[in-house]
């Protein structure tokens, strides 16, 4: 299998740690900022300025691609990679998360999840072994084992229910991956997910039948779903001191740049979220000294680039002012020039990370990007007017 994972280096005074992942399509470089590219496309962005924006990792929702243009059609196509024509290495989602956030009328039960499509109301079924075999018609390097989330709070029989039927569909999962392998098919990483929503003793539970699977990877699943940050990063520090050193941690829907750091220092090597591309879309942008909000009116005459720390082709060839001007005409090259921006930070923030960690400097690290981003967290304001 081309799949494997290496550490390059702990750190001593937190948790972090640097490596990387092979794929069939490329290393990835971990601590990952995975950018999400939901129906095939990262929204407005090409795979070229993917990559020049550091991307090695892409995610790509199952649900959509599922319900159009069709897995089997993708397949016919030679696979999601050159569809899309990205080279890179791609990671699905299980498809649960959308069905159960998304779909109308959906009901759990142990087989699997029935729905009804969100685009023509018809009628389907997502059972564990499914959605092994649509990761594999998308020709995904690593794919998600079927979880079942839970809102929280949840009353404690929900929460137990729901970490039990994760662990089944989990096994069920693997075992459709080896009926596929002795088709001659299911190259694919798989990870599974540890579940428990935010209740410690579930997760411990959780992680005990699903840590004795051979998994590829484990993911930390429903975490960042609405609940409050700190709960939240307590789950994460106990479930990455359970799982195993020498498999990638993945956790799935964090995208703040504080929530990210703060991961890493507990031990995370992949993160992936919609928000910082959603926003830069809506006209916000993360920088190293916070949030800036480009319509904002205080830009207007600002020469100087969404972030002078930032060496993105946005920020290197145009300034806020442009930028706002863009965006208050409603002209499209205002998003796409925001999102190219929110990619390349995003990463970059996981390659300054990452080198830190390896240069033995992350804790100095982590301390300075959290002062300077609270510097600014609103609205960095803008210098005065120069001669
Ligand atoms: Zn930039």
């Amino acid at each position: 299998m081309p799949f494997s994972f290496v550490t390059d280096s702990v750190e001593t005074r937190s948790q972090a740690r640097a490596g990387r992942i092979a794929t069939a399509h490329g290393e990835v470089l971990t601590p990952a900022f995975m950018p999400v590219g939901t129906a095939g496309s990262v929204k407005s962005l090409t795979p070229d300025e993917l990559r020049e924006a550091g991307a090695d990792i892409l995610l790509a929702n199952t649900y959509h691609l599922w319900l159009r243009p069709g897995s089997e059609t993708v397949r016919g196509l030679d696979g999601l990679h050159r569809f899309m024509g990205w080279s890179g290495a791609i990671l699905t989602d299980s498809g649960g998360f959308q069905i159960m956030s998304l779909a109308p009328l959906c009901k759990v039960r142990d087989e699997g999840v029935e729905f009804r499509s969100h685009l023509d109301g018809s009628a389907l079924k997502l059972t564990p072994e499914k959605a092994i075999r649509i990761q594999d018609d998308l020709g995904t390097d690593i794919a998600m084992s079927l979880d079942q989330l839970i809102d929280m709070p949840a009353p404690p029989a929900r929460v137990r229910e729901a970490v039990d039927r994760t662990v089944a569909w989990a096994a069920r999962g693997l075992e459709e991956r080896d009926r596929l392998r002795a088709e001659g098919r299911g190259t694919m990483a798989l990870f599974g997910i540890n579940q428990g929503g935010t209740v410690a003793e579930e997760r411990r539970r959780c992680f005990e039948m699903l840590g004795a699977m051979p998994f590829d990877g484990f993911a930390l699943g429903g975490l960042w779903v609405g609940e409050d940050r700190s709960v939240g990063l307590e789950r994460v520090e106990e479930d990455c001191a359970r799982f195993p050193a020498d498999k990638p941690r993945y956790l799935m829907g964090v995208g703040h740049p504080v929530d990210v750091i703060e991961a890493v220092a507990r031990g995370v090597d992949m993160m992936d979220c919609v928000l910082p591309t959603r926003n830069a879309r809506r006209g916000t942008v993360f920088v190293s000294s916070g949030r800036l909000v480009v319509k904002n009116a205080a830009y207007a005459n600002d020469p100087r680039p969404l972030d002078p720390d930032c060496d993105c082709y946005t920020c290197r060839k145009f300034s806020r002012a442009y930028l706002r001007h863009l965006f208050a005409a409603g002209e499209l090259l205002g998003m796409r020039l925001a999102s190219i921006h929110a990619v390349h930070h995003m990463i970059t923030l996981t390659r300054r990370a990452r080198a830190a960690i390896i240069e033995r400097r992350f804790a100095e690290f982590r301390a300075a990007f959290l002062e300077r981003f609270a510097s600014g967290e609103t609205l960095a304001p803008p210098a005065p007017a120069a001669g």
